[in-house]
């Protein structure tokens, strides 16, 4: 057996065992008028576990998301992609945009090229007003997937045509470089496009609360909106998700057939990637303050319907006992409020040929750690290029693998480190949460259900009855098997 026929009879077999939870049941039972879709990317339970005792015990409160999952249907989402038990953002997006499985890499498109239909085309059909907000460009994949569609994910200047093309009333996030003329690789103006058709066109962050149209295109930084944890502690200049929407569903609000909005907090993955803690604790607690909002708007809002969902699980982080009986293993875990910068705000200012001392003061100012020479001398080789950690071939994502590898605990009686460590850079194949909350919407609970589910849930609750082309995973693998 060669390699590519492995590959193939092990992947269909592996993926083909789980199939029959597809399109199981629906436990929404009444009509929306509004759809707000808001997903986590890269949260696991693990993140969920660790973010609600961090709230708790810092701030004296328990998480919206708690009482989102005591007070909504709510259940767990297996997460796995056509072609493989671990998928990536671009293929879970798109079964909740479309309802099928697809193989990693594209945007609701299947590898001959051909097209899905997406819950926006469907909505905006019926006269729905649509949008999508995102801590990430908004050309990025799980933003991306919901109006475009590719065979790559990464090829976001088509994508961006693709936007200008479907027009959605509503699209606030990062991402000035698919649109700018100055940036693109071929020249060309894609906010005229938006300009001609009476968008609000903003690259601005103080201009984000004044903007007043029903149609608006923001793009608030270059790239992806800073991490939270920057712009808490190191003043970055950044929207946060919540103002952002906020603004999204104060635009969509005046819609008189209702609208469909997907809201993503993009960037726990990110972090979580990185295996930067301190940068995913604060991306989950600015996703909270969100998701607070959003059910606040829920609740007087009769007919909408608000679905919470991460796509998969990143990094495999998880939070270890400490000491006697683990009884140190929460206050070690608030040791996280030590960290007030991200791993990338941390690998900028320690630039290129960073001396001990620097490398040491820039360190302890931003996570109170106390790196020995030899952390130093690690770190220092990983910035120069010469990669010094055990199992290296494990964590390609340098030199901020070797950052996050100094900065890791030990073992689980040291009471001097953050007790998280994480297995991988990758993302994982774990069952993640996922709940509706609705008022006028009537749910009943869940238990374990598949991504493409909650694509049914919505046409249900929009009254939209159709479905797209399906293609199994040994035809799937046949266009990588040449
Ligand atoms: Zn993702
Ligand atoms: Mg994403
Ligand atoms: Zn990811």
């Amino acid at each position: 057996m060669n390699r590519n026929q492995f590959l193939k009879t092990g992947l269909a077999a592996g993926i083909g065992a789980v199939l029959p939870l597809q399109k199981s049941f629906s436990p929404v039972i009444g009509r929306a008028k509004n759809i707000i879709f808001f997903s986590y990317d890269g949260f696991s339970w693990e993140d969920f576990s660790a973010a609600q005792h961090y709230s708790r015990r810092n701030f004296g409160k328990p998480l919206h998301i708690e009482k989102l999952f005591k007070t909504g249907s709510a259940g767990s989402m297996q997460s796995h992609s056509l072609t493989s038990m671990v998928t990536d953002s671009s293929a879970a997006t798109t079964t909740w945009a479309t309802g099928r499985k697809i193989v990693n890499g594209a945007l609701s498109a299947y590898p001959d090229g051909e097209e899905l239909t997406t819950i926006l085309e469907l909505a905006k059909a019926k006269g729905m007003a649509t949008g999508v907000v995102s801590t990430t460009r908004v050309t990025h994949a799980t933003p991306a997937g919901w109006i475009a569609k590719h065979v790559n994910r990464r090829a976001e200047e088509d994508i961006a045509e693709q936007f200008a093309q479907f027009k959605a009333d509503v699209m606030i996030g990062g991402g000035i470089e698919a649109f700018d003329r100055n940036i693109r690789s071929d020249g060309k103006d894609l906010y005229k496009p938006f300009v001609d058709h009476g968008y609000d066109v903003v690259k601005d962050v103080s201009k984000l609360s004044s903007i007043s149209s029903d149609k608006v295109l923001a793009t608030l930084h270059e790239s992806h909106i800073p991490f939270e944890i920057d712009r808490r502690f190191r003043g970055e200049e950044a929207p946060t998700l919540r103002e952002m929407a906020m603004k999204g569903v104060e635009i969509l609000d005046g819609s008189e057939r209702g609208f469909v909005l997907h809201i993503e907090s993009g960037r726990i993955d990110h972090a979580n990637h990185r295996n930067d803690a301190g940068a995913a604790m604060w991306e989950i607690l600015a996703a909270d303050e969100t998701l607070g909002a959003l059910m606040e708007y829920v609740d007087k809002t009769p007919g909408t319907l608000l679905i919470m969902s991460s796509d998969h699980g990143t990094g495999g982080g998880s939070v270890y006992g400490v000491g006697e009986r683990y009884r140190a293993s929460s206050d070690i875990h608030d040791l996280i409020s030590n960290r007030t910068a991200s791993f990338p705000w941390i690998m900028v200012q320690l630039g290129e040929n960073p001396s001990e001392k620097q490398v040491q003061e820039i360190l302890y100012d931003a996570t109170k750690t106390e790196l020995n020479t030899r952390q130093v001398i690690m770190l220092q080789k990983a910035i120069a290029g010469e990669i010094d950690m055990p199992d290296q071939a494990a964590y390609p994502r340098q030199p901020i693998a070797t950052l996050a590898y100094v900065l890791k605990g030990g073992t689980n009686d040291d009471p001097s480190h953050l007790n998280v460590n994480y297995g991988t850079t990758q993302h994982t194949a774990g069952a993640v949460p996922a709940a509706l909350y609705g008022n006028g919407v009537e749910t009943k609970p869940f238990g374990l259900i598949d991504n493409t589910d909650l694509f049914y849930w919505m046409t249900d609750a929009l009254g939209i009855d159709f479905q797209n082309k399906e293609m199994s995973s040994e035809k799937a693998l046949e266009f990588y098997s040449g």
